[in-house]
């Protein structure tokens, strides 16, 4: 891995507070057929947390009629218990992420546990659809040296976010709509949740409206290709760690 870390100070993934997007000249419909080069075009990475939740089917019923993808940070006891959704999540193109099995602070781990905590993950995704995640998001965004290090012997960058919708907090469709809009900007990475049924309900007006802005909604992979990670690299990188 590269070394990227010099600290081991534990550091929240305190969302980034991000300039709004310059005003583009003329908004570009969103195109329908993939591949999208991210160089290119103009793309954004909605990320949904903690999940499969219960409200998840709905969400993929949406996601499908934009055409849109997205990427899913599942909790590996989810994905147990809800393997229909992880295995459609797979045949409808989107990405998906570990965010562990049970959604402990890994910074409080031992390197066992947070071993076990993974692997319990990429195997109950295994089983549902045959695949295992490329991508790790530690639960609360919460990483330090160690697990880092363990990252890396995954294979797995730690993926957090530019921008959060504040779903969880807020509860609401509006607001979540209208933070989700406001925090959109190229190539940004967007921290939602699929359990809180606000955001579900305002996903069709989130997609339709990114669209209209001239979005193309892809996967984490997507935005990152040309950032050039390494296993056990963390991006974005929080304020505090340094090269
Ligand atoms: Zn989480």
């Amino acid at each position: 891995m590269s070394r990227q870390l010099t600290s081991l100070l534990t550091i929240a993934a305190v969302c980034v507070t991000v300039a709004s997007a310059p005003a583009q000249a003329a908004a570009k419909p969103a195109e329908k057929s993939a591949p999208v080069d991210c160089a290119k075009v103009k793309c954004i990475a909605l990320t949904f947390d903690d999940g499969p939740g219960k409200y998840a089917g709905t969400l993929l019923d949406t996601l499908k009629k934009y055409d849109a993808k997205a990427t899913f940070f599942l909790e590996g006891q989810y994905a147990k218990s809800r393997p229909q959704y992880v295995k459609r999540m797979v045949a409808e193109g989107h990405e998906l992420g570990n965010h562990s099995y049970s959604h402990p602070d890994f910074t409080k781990l031992e390197p066992g546990a947070i071993r076990n905590e993974i692997q319990k993950t990429q195997d109950a995704v295994k089983k549902a659809a045959g695949v295992e995640p490329k991508l790790l998001r530690p639960p609360y965004g919460l990483a330090d040296l160690q697990v880092s290090d363990i990252a890396d012997e995954y294979g797995m960058p730690i993926i957090l976010w530019t921008a959060g919708s504040e779903d969880w907090a807020s509860k609401n469709v509006e607001a979540i709509k209208k933070k989700t809009l406001e925090v959109a900007k190229p190539n940004g990475i967007i921290l939602m949740h699929d359990w809180v049924k606000q955001t579900v309900d305002a996903m069709p007006a989130i997609v339709k409206s990114l669209q209209a802005k001239g979005y193309h909604l892809v996967t984490v992979s997507d935005v990152i290709k040309n950032e050039g990670l390494e296993a056990g690299d963390v991006f974005p990188l929080p304020a505090g760690w340094e090269n």
